[in-house]
């Protein structure tokens, strides 16, 4: 998927073109997004669970990337829309846990049973789903592949919106 790399100065000066960054069309609106500025430590924090908690923790005091990102009116929805699928795409997967929970506190020996076994493989049918999906929907949206405190290189770009950067960029250095 096409990527692009902006500067810290192109980020706070916020005037990218005003093409939509998914699909290339007329931009409508400007979407705001934060991005943590990566730490060191992210490699091994993220591995397991308590590190994944305790980085999330941590980011709440690391710096972030302020983008005013140009889309237009069928994509300024889309981190949004990302997230939302990401949440929703857990609940069956909790419901069905609280169930497996809720049967084996009143019958003892469900686990042992049948409908217990068929129940047990059914969560982690729906929590492996849940990953697999989480990842394709992150992998195909628009998000980010490097965050520095003077760096941003974003993934999932559209193709006219990288050309037209791209000019914008010759026409600054050509001082028009
Ligand atoms: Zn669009």
């Amino acid at each position: 998927m096409p990527t692009i790399e902006f500067s810290g100065r192109e980020i706070a000066q916020g005037s990218l073109p005003p093409l939509c960054m998914r699909c290339g069309k007329k931009a409508t609106a400007q979407v705001e997004k934060l991005f943590e500025v990566q730490g060191d430590a992210d490699e091994i924090t993220t591995r397991s669970p308590v590190g994944f908690t305790m980085g999330f923790i941590q980011s709440f005091g690391r710096p972030k990337l302020c983008l005013r990102a140009p889309f237009c009116a069928a994509h300024r929805g889309h981190w949004r829309r990302v997230k939302l699928l990401i949440v929703a795409g857990l609940v069956p997967v909790l419901l069905c846990l609280f169930s497996l929970a809720i049967v084996m506190v009143r019958w003892k020996d469900y686990a042992d049973t049948t409908p217990g076994a068929v129940h047990g493989i059914a969560f982690l049918v729906l929590l492996f789903g849940w990953a697999l999906l989480s990842v394709l929907v992150y992998e195909t949206s628009l998000h980010p592949t490097v965050v520095e405190a003077n760096r941003l290189v974003l993934k999932g770009v559209s193709d006219g919106f990288i050309r037209a950067v791209e000019q914008q960029r010759r026409r600054r250095k050509s001082g028009n």
